[in-house]
């Protein structure tokens, strides 16, 4: 099943008289349950790619259609409300809020759902128990580990049961055994059906991908298609 398909996107960046061009025509699908990673050089468009896939931000031209959703389509008020409902992010710096707790941290996007408090905890503690962080519910940011709080943040894009995990440069803060740790937590993910969109410049983390998207300057260099590993959802 085809969740996410883009045609021809174009996306540039204007600041007075600067204009850069960050994606020049990138056409791509991304089948429920693949696990993809988008690879290139720096500054060749991955993060830029990333937002305008999930709505975080959007393109000036070409379509996105997620989930059948034509996100151009959508106010942006809608957007934010599908990316809040369909999408969960991991960041390079973990972005955790550091007055609260693992378990509160991850419940944040439930209870910014409106999902009762007692049920978010719950869902919460069974996220970070998936992790394997049950036993550091109660730690704040501060006192835990790189690897630890990327685990936590993990649990936090997890807990809403997005259609798909976005991950930019997820291992870039941590060491190589934390970051090895981190890649194989995603596998074990998409093992589960999970569908996960990595951003990467390490290569090491992008062979656990199924599929690698390379872009250069701004458009997919290569189409390497892994069919074996897709699984219908
Ligand atoms: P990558 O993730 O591959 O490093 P990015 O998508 O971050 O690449 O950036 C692609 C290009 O767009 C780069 O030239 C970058 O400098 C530029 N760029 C990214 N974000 C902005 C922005 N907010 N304003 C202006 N230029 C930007
Ligand atoms: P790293 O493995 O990145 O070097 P640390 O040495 O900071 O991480 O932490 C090792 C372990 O000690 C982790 O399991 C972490 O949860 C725990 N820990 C670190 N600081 C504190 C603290 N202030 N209070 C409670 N536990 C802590």
């Amino acid at each position: 099943r085809t969740l996410i398909r883009a045609n021809g996107i174009v996306k540039t960046y204007r600041s007075g008289e600067m204009s850069v061009p960050a994606l020049r025509g990138v056409s791509l699908e991304i089948q429920a349950g693949e696990f993809v990673a988008i690879v290139g050089p720096s500054g060749t468009g991955k993060s830029t790619l990333m937002n305008c896939l999930s709505g975080i931000d959007t393109v000036d031209s070409g379509t996105v259609i997620v989930d059948g959703l034509d996100l151009h389509a959508l106010s942006d008020r809608r957007r934010t409300e599908h990316r809040a409902r369909r999408m969960g992010f991991v960041f390079q710096g973990f972005n955790l809020i550091p007055v609260l707790n693992a378990v509160e941290n991850v419940e944040l996007p439930l209870l910014a759902a409106s999902v009762r408090p007692a049920e978010a905890r719950e869902r919460a503690h069974a996220m970070l128990a998936r992790v394997g962080l049950a036993d550091r519910a109660r730690h704040r940011p501060g006192q835990l580990s790189g690897g630890q709080r990327q685990r936590v943040a993990i649990a936090r894009a997890l807990v809403g049961g997005p259609a798909v995990i976005w991950a930019d440069e997820p291992t870039g803060n941590l060491d190589s055994s934390t970051a090895a740790a981190v890649v194989e937590l995603f596998a074990e993910l998409n093992e589960g059906g999970q569908t996960i969109v990595i951003v990467t410049h390490d290569d090491t983390v992008a062979t656990c991908a199924n599929r690698t998207i390379e872009l250069i300057d701004g458009r997919v260099a290569t189409v390497p298609v892994t069919w074996g590993d897709w699984r219908q959802s």
